[in-house]
């Protein structure tokens, strides 16, 4: 007879906190999304029985491996990597490299356990991974860069490929390591193909891949405010990071018609009560990305803004905001500061920004938010995309991209309120988008049986 996981939340969450110990992401990012599966499966026996919600916390694999090499001083340095391949139920694993020195296990699991709900809700066919090394690009030289890129995927290569594993960037990884990285596996193994996103457009990558995540996150942000009547022409945006994400949601807000009021980096914020123009975020793009500079510079460069150390953008007063920096920037008492000054929608540019007291926050003030799995899956979602053109061995023009962009954070929407609608008016995106992308991975698995 068959044992069914008839458990109830809190001996389920015991469980994930037991098997995983000292990996506090990866277990809160486990508990969010099984705070709204455990409703929606309650009645559903196939689930129970092939113990879906159990094996959808264990990911299929870790892989971690050393990496070696040599700094510009021939000193030899040492650094983990790793690779979570978490659920290839759909498609091939997908997700980014992450170089950042707070890279651990757990962060990763959490990144790939969260990609697998986020790929699913594109409607693309992606599993969900996450790979990355707690190496600290920051003031390594190009060269340094090259040769730990090149280490990285001298072990990386034998596990990933265009049928089994895509990785894509993250915090730390742009075009450039991707560069590094691609070159790499190419004389490796001797094959071009689709193994990375995020290329250059000369050698495979896609048009609009670089702006999808901050566009698509500002996107879904327009796609709730319309849900009210509303819209962004008018309306002061707080921003965090400035970074791809947080540049390319304050270009597109801009764009829409808001004022952007902030954004930040690990050093502290900005606050530009003129509004950062399409002329000041160029001069950040460039700053950050070629000059790697601090955004603290921004205030020598533009009259009128300020810079507050060591702090985080969430108690300035705006209609919208939008986190895109990294996990638990955005704290319960954050939240509650937000609210309280009459900010009306939040959507998540990085993953996880919210914490769960936030979270919480939000969901009982019944404002518009977006969690990151549905708002930032504009990234992956180009991704997918350039997958596809790889695949063709073609590239689609600018507008085809964009309008297929906003499609997809449109159905994404739209999955979120069929699952999310709570009546009165209210949706929660949260439910919404746990729900929408579990039943897809769920469903896949159940028809595999037990593998
Ligand atoms: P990025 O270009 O490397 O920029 C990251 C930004 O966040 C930088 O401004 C960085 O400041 C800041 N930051 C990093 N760690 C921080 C910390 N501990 N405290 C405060 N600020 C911190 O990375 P990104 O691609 O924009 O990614 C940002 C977020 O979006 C991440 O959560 C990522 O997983 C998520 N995301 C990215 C994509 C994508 O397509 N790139 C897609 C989906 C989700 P410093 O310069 O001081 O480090």
């Amino acid at each position: 007879m068959a044992v069914s996981d008839h458990v109830d939340f809190n001996q389920f969450m015991d469980g994930v906190k037991r098997r995983n110990p000292h990996q506090p992401e990866f277990v809160q990012a486990v508990q969010e999304v099984a705070e709204d599966i455990f409703d929606f499966i309650q009645d559903k026996e196939a689930y129970h029985e092939a113990q879906i919600l159990r094996r959808i916390a264990e990911p299929d694999r870790v892989i971690s491996f050393r990496v070696c090499w040599e700094d510009d001083n021939g000193n030899v340095r040492v650094q983990r990597g790793w690779r979570v391949q978490n659920n290839n139920a759909i498609g091939p694993y997908k997700g980014g490299i992450r170089f950042h020195p707070s890279v651990t296990e757990s962060v990763l699991k959490f990144l790939a356990f969260e990609q697998t709900f986020k790929n699913a809700l594109t409607g693309l066919p992606m599993g969900g991974g996450k790979g990355g090394a707690n190496f600290n690009p920051k003031g390594k030289s190009t060269r340094e860069i090259m040769r730990f890129c090149q280490s990285f995927m001298t072990e990386l290569y034998r596990h990933i490929g265009a049928d089994t594993d895509v990785p894509a960037g993250d915090i730390g990884v742009g075009g450039r390591e991707i560069g590094y990285m691609f070159g790499q596996y190419k004389r490796i193994t001797n094959r071009f193909e689709g193994v990375l996103t995020g290329k250059g457009l000369e050698w495979g990558g896609s048009l609009i891949r670089t702006e999808a995540t901050g566009y698509g996150a500002v996107y879904f942000l327009a796609e709730m405010l319309a849900t009210k009547g509303d819209d962004l022409v008018g309306k002061t945006a707080v921003i965090s990071g400035s970074g791809n994400v947080a540049t390319h949601a304050a270009e597109k807000i801009v764009q829409l018609g808001g004022k952007v009021l902030t954004l930040s980096d690990s050093g502290g914020f900005v606050h530009d009560p003129d509004g950062f123009t399409q002329d000041k975020i160029d001069w950040v793009k460039a700053h950050k990305t070629h000059r790697r500079g601090r955004i603290s510079e921004y205030c020598d460069a533009f009259k009128g803004a300020t810079f507050h150390e060591g702090k985080t953008p969430w108690g300035v007063a705006c209609d919208v905001a939008l986190p895109c920096a990294t996990q638990n920037e955005l704290l319960g008492e954050d939240a509650k500061t937000l609210v309280a000054n009459g900010c009306k929608a939040v959507s998540e540019g990085a993953n996880m920004p919210t914490d769960l007291a936030g979270v919480h926050v939000f969901k009982n003030a019944k404002i518009l938010f977006a969690p990151g799995k549905a708002s930032n899956a504009g990234g992956v979602a180009v991704s997918g995309l350039e997958m596809s053109q790889n695949s063709e061995r073609r590239a689609w023009k600018e507008d085809e991209l964009q309008q297929m962009l906003k499609d997809i954070m449109s159905g994404i929407h739209d999955t979120c309120r069929q699952y999310g609608d709570q009546g009165g008016g209210y949706i929660d995106y949260v439910k919404g988008a746990n729900i929408g992308g579990f039943k897809k991975v769920a469903d896949a698995m159940l028809a595999f049986g037990v593998v």
